[in-house]
């Protein structure tokens, strides 16, 4: 095998499939990353002020060497491993600032009954799940705002539907509005968990999970069973990244299709999340 840099573990921010390989660091933290077939070279960063570099001491016995990597100042740089004068391998790295996304959780009912099954318990799993796919791939937190109970007044059926963009659908079908009114505007992002929801010309047909527009989410009782990743998904639209559908793409968080997706945040993904 060539020299090459590799994760230490899977989702921790950073990306093989770049060229050159990348490595979020998180200002004023570490993260260390596996130098393979490295023996005997040289390992620096092009730029110490913004990212140092330096050799965790461990046995070579299974063929890899360990480099602790620390952010100190926001920026890009570029950790490079030597023979000599020559280029064996290079880690691009971006060190990046913390990131914080406030985020309120509205529990929806409305007059006629309907009310979303879901209980406010689950929350703090929710977030505690989200920070595990976020912080230690794009340093971005999630803090939980508020959690409320909030009534549309209202009968909005037993579908909630986003309409407005269907040629002719009558108008009094779209209840987004009437639901995201209800928003808690202090906190960055909302989601409104909902019993049934839908965007397109079939509303009889459960095609939508959630959906995502601006600074609100409207998710389902019936957006599958990786909940707190879908939740992940759905900021994902949030933070500005769009849904990937190729075979390819499975692995990413940002996969269109719920409970097929991985949880894997890429260079690209990641540097419009937090850029
Ligand atoms: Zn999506």
């Amino acid at each position: 095998m060539p020299t090459r840099f590799a994760e230490m573990r899977t989702n921790d921010g950073f990306d093989g499939r770049a060229t050159p390989p990348w490595q979020m660091v998180p200002l004023n933290g570490t993260k260390t990353v596996k130098l393979m077939d490295g023996r005997g070279l040289t390992v620096t960063s092009s730029n110490p002020p913004i990212a140092s570099v330096e050799e965790v001491p461990m046995c070579f016995a299974d063929g890899h060497r360990e480099f602790r990597i620390r952010g100190r100042r926001v920026g890009t740089t570029s950790i490079l491993a030597k023979q000599g004068g020559t280029l064996r391998a290079r880690l691009d790295i971006a060190v990046k600032r913390k990131k914080t996304v406030t985020v309120a959780f509205n529990f929806v009912s409305d007059t006629a009954g309907h009310r979303t099954s879901r209980g406010t318990n689950a929350v703090d799993g929710w977030v505690r799940t989200m920070n595990g796919i976020f912080t230690p791939q794009i340093n971005v937190e999630i803090t939980k705002k508020s959690v409320r109970t909030v009534r549309v007044n209202k009968n909005l059926g037993s579908v909630i539907r986003f309409s407005s963009h269907l040629p002719g659908v009558s108008a009094a079908h779209h209840e987004w509005d009437d639901v995201i009114a209800l928003r808690d505007n202090s906190a960055d992002f909302n989601f409104f968990l909902v019993w049934e929801y839908e965007q397109d010309a079939t509303p009889g047909t459960d095609n939508a999970d959630a959906g995502a527009l601006g600074a609100n989410c409207l998710f389902e009782d019936a957006a599958g069973a990786e909940v707190a990743e879908t939740m992940a998904h759905e900021t994902g639209h949030f933070l500005g990244e769009s849904d990937y559908y190729n075979a390819a793409d499975r692995p990413f968080l940002m996969y269109g299709y719920t409970d097929s997706r991985g949880r894997k945040i890429p260079k690209a993904h990641a540097n419009t999340m937090n850029p």
